[in-house]
């Protein structure tokens, strides 16, 4: 029953002008009895309370007391590595230096030494892959792609007022340590050139613009038409390189034809090629695997003449490395 109906039943009996002495009794054992049941309730909310309270007070201090040992356990941790740091030094001090001194990192070659590199094998053939009358962006990036993919190196024989055009594909052929060599700066047959004069012009301002790109001169260069004279000759100030393999590209234009004249190379060889006709990328993009399959080293046309022990002269024309 609940405590207002049990109020409103005692009213009812009080107020009964009839009420009896018994019944006066039961109101009163009713009175008392909901006293203690008032005082019960009292007793229970305040130890609940307090237990409530002991939890959270518990609680607090426990997290506090977390802290502290983190924050001690921390400490412990940093003042255990600074130990172990200052036990290290101490080894490194008495040890190797190599330990705490950074290794020395390889000094890339720069200007012409970058297209002779000196730990080839001689003792392997070697080829000199040459591609004459560009730079030609969309040719010359797809031949430079094949030769970076198969870590190996050819020699580009560039008309130099070419050069500002496809600025980028010079930056990367050097890059890759390919040869940049001159065919003179506007494709001229130097032999048809009547004063000395004009000559050296073709050469020095192929010179200027390759300079321009790659801080370096040409070390090589090819007449164009392969053709020289003695005035050309005593002219120019570096070997003149020309060929012993020609691939007739720039006839065929044939992927096909282009790989069978080039089917019987050999140790030494000079590769004639352009690099501005896309048969030719494709063809390179075959050559490549299938002489490296075969043991060739493709190598520079400096590289080329270095291992073979052949000393260039300026002014000298050489057809290969034989
Ligand atoms: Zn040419």
């Amino acid at each position: 029953m609940r405590i207002e109906d049990e109020l409103a039943e005692e009213r009812e009996l009080l107020s009964g002008e009839n009420g009896s002495l018994k019944e006066r009794a039961q109101v009163g054992n009713k009175k008392r009895k909901r006293e203690v049941r008032s005082k019960l309730i009292l007793l229970n909310s305040a130890i609940a309370l307090i237990v409530i309270m002991s939890v959270l007070i518990f609680k607090v201090v426990s997290m506090n007391r977390d802290n502290g040992n983190r924050v001690r356990s921390a400490s412990t941790t940093e003042s255990d590595k600074s130990i172990q740091k200052k036990a290290k030094g101490e080894k490194k001090d008495g040890g190797a230096e190599a330990t705490s001194t950074p290794l020395p990192t390889a000094v890339p070659a720069s200007g012409k030494d970058r297209w002779l590199r000196k730990d080839l094998d001689k003792n392997k053939p070697m080829v000199a892959l040459t591609f004459d009358d560009g730079p030609y962006t969309p040719v010359t990036d797809k031949i430079l792609s094949v030769l970076k993919k198969h870590d190996q190196r050819a020699t580009f024989f560039w008309v130099c007022n070419r050069i500002p055009r496809y600025k980028s594909s010079v930056k990367q052929a050097y890059e890759q340590g390919c040869q940049i060599a001159s065919h003179t700066f506007e494709h001229v047959i130097l032999t048809k050139l009547k004063k000395k004069k004009g000559i050296l012009a073709q050469i020095d301002k192929a010179n200027r613009e390759v300079n321009k790109v790659i801080g370096c001169d040409t070390t090589a260069l090819r007449p164009p038409g392969g053709v020289v004279n003695g005035k050309v000759k005593k002219t120019v100030k570096v070997p003149m390189i020309c060929w012993n393999v020609d691939s007739e590209d720039w006839k065929s234009r044939n992927t096909k034809k282009i790989l069978q004249r080039c089917k019987s190379v050999s140790d030494g060889d000079i590769i004639l090629m352009h690099d501005l006709y896309p048969t030719t990328a494709k063809a390179v993009e075959k050559l490549v695997p299938q002489l490296k399959k075969k043991g060739f080293q493709m190598v520079t046309i400096d590289e080329l003449f270095y291992y073979k022990g052949i000393d260039l002269k300026p002014g000298k024309v050489y057809f290969s490395g034989k």
